[in-house]
């Protein structure tokens, strides 16, 4: 019960593949209360419905990230629900599926505004808002993927939009430290979800780290969701602005 007694908003639940929502089940695990965010009434059913199978219904918040007013309208209705917030997942992001098919080179720049805005800059933005709660301190945890440090064919605009989030988790964690708030980003290995078919070829990346990653292997959704709980428990009280990778191993090859 490594979690016991903590609140914490799970952001970017889609459905029972995503990432998020195996963080949230390892989460209720090790005893934490949840509270979930979803993005507009067509994902409402979904979260609510995933929500409920953890016993007890969790609250529910509508938001698209892009949108201050619902990120206020979030923080206003967890304080009246909880009052006080542990930790956050970040598990958000968002591409035009035509900048992840062709080359880097054709991003437009509105593609690149909005695969910014939802993917990065969301961050800052409920971070802003939850730290005002974390009143006894607390664990911001983000998702990031290897496209952000080196050229993964087709990851394009994403792979910017995850170093803008790389960084920002690295100088939250320097203005959250003194308010014992720390933010550490989690860099999965590919995980079949439904943002991950929007990447074209990526079952060919899949494959690709089979044959290559030290484990031989994938990885599986609970190891991330498992080192998720990690970086948002005391276990890892000492580890701030870090990004974690959790790949089999894939990112230390070079050749
Ligand atoms: P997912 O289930 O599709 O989750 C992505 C979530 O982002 C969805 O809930 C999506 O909602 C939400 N989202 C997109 N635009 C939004 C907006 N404007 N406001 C609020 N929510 C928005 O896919 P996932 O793979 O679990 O992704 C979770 C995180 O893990 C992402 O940051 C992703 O980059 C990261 N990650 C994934 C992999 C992988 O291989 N799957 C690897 C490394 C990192 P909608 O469905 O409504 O758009």
């Amino acid at each position: 019960m490594l979690l016991e007694g903590k609140r914490g908003l799970i952001v970017g639940v889609a459905n029972k593949r995503s990432i998020a929502w195996a963080i949230a089940q390892a989460a209720h695990r090790e005893g934490a209360k949840l509270a979930f965010t979803y993005q507009g009434e067509r994902l409402k059913e979904s979260v609510s419905e995933l929500s409920a199978t953890l016993g007890g219904a969790s609250p529910l918040f509508e938001c698209d990230v892009t949108n201050d007013a619902q990120i206020d309208a979030t923080f206003q209705g967890l304080k009246e629900v909880f009052g006080t917030l542990d930790f956050l997942i970040h598990a958000v992001a968002f591409a035009k599926k035509e900048e992840l098919e062709a080359e880097f080179l054709i991003t437009s720049r509105e593609g690149y505004r909005l695969a910014l805005d939802v993917s990065s800059y969301s961050l800052t933005a409920l971070a802003q808002r939850a730290v005002p709660f974390m009143t006894d301190g607390g664990s911001i945890v983000a998702l990031t993927y290897y496209g952000a440090e080196k050229v993964i064919p087709r990851y394009n605009v994403m792979g910017v939009a995850k170093a803008a989030l790389e960084a920002s988790v690295r100088y939250l964690a320097f203005d959250l430290g003194p308010k014992k708030v720390r933010v550490n980003a989690l860099s999965s290995g590919p995980v079949q979800t439904l943002a991950a078919r929007g990447i074209s070829g990526f079952t060919d990346m899949m494959k690709h780290v089979e044959s290559r990653a030290p484990l031989r292997r994938n990885v599986l959704i609970e190891e991330v969701a498992n080192a998720a709980v990690f970086l948002l428990s005391p276990l890892s009280s000492g580890i701030t602005g870090e990004t974690l990778y959790v790949d089999c191993g894939y990112n230390i090859v070079g050749m």
